[in-house]
């Protein structure tokens, strides 16, 4: 078809030094604002993400929960939210992990997930992998069986998804 013929490289926007000198950042505005490649990309998720049978998606604040949520309601599972500390209400669990400078906090709502259910956590990127890997230890902690990691785009050289400890799939890959 017409769609399967974009390449969706050409909607990420590279941005250097955003946000601080150095960094090349990967905007994934400009892909979701077009809406044949926004699409095309959630349809090419969803082929990767139903084979896992996923009874719930893990969306990582902020910009996972872009992805997240129209996936969830193509496959048809639920959706959950792995949000910065202090956003949830009720009961949580939550997870500190190492940044580069300093730590982080994520957290989940303690009743989130049934025991065993498969979950597969997504977010837009993955860089070092921190992330992913501090999302995939939470979702154990809250009882999740999970089965996998989605991300739209992965620089590979960074080696992220070897800290993931869980089968991760990528739409755009960038060394
Ligand atoms: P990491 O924990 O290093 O894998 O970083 C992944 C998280 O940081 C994701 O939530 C991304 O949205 C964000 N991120 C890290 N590096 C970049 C980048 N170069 N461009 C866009 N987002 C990034």
């Amino acid at each position: 078809t017409a769609h399967e013929e974009i390449d969706l490289k050409r909607f990420i926007r590279h941005v250097p030094d955003f946000p601080k000198p150095g960094i090349l950042f990967y905007d994934i505005s400009t892909l979701m604002r077009n809406p044949d490649a926004w699409q095309l990309a959630m349809g090419r998720l969803a082929r990767q993400v139903a084979p896992l049978k996923p009874d719930l998606l893990a969306a990582v604040e902020s910009r996972g929960f872009l992805t997240a949520a129209p996936l969830a309601d193509r496959l048809g599972c639920g959706l959950l939210m792995l949000r910065k500390c202090g956003k949830l209400p009720g009961e949580t669990i939550s997870h500190t992990y190492d940044l580069e400078y300093g730590s982080d906090t994520l957290e989940i709502q303690a009743d989130a997930i049934q025991p065993g259910q498969r979950v597969v956590v997504m977010d837009d990127l993955l860089a070092t992998g921190g992330t992913l890997a501090a999302s995939v230890a939470l979702l154990r902690k809250a009882g999740a069986n999970v089965v996998g990691a989605s991300v739209m785009v992965e620089l590979t050289s960074l080696g992220g998804r070897n800290k993931v400890d869980a089968p991760v799939s990528t739409l755009l890959t960038y060394k």
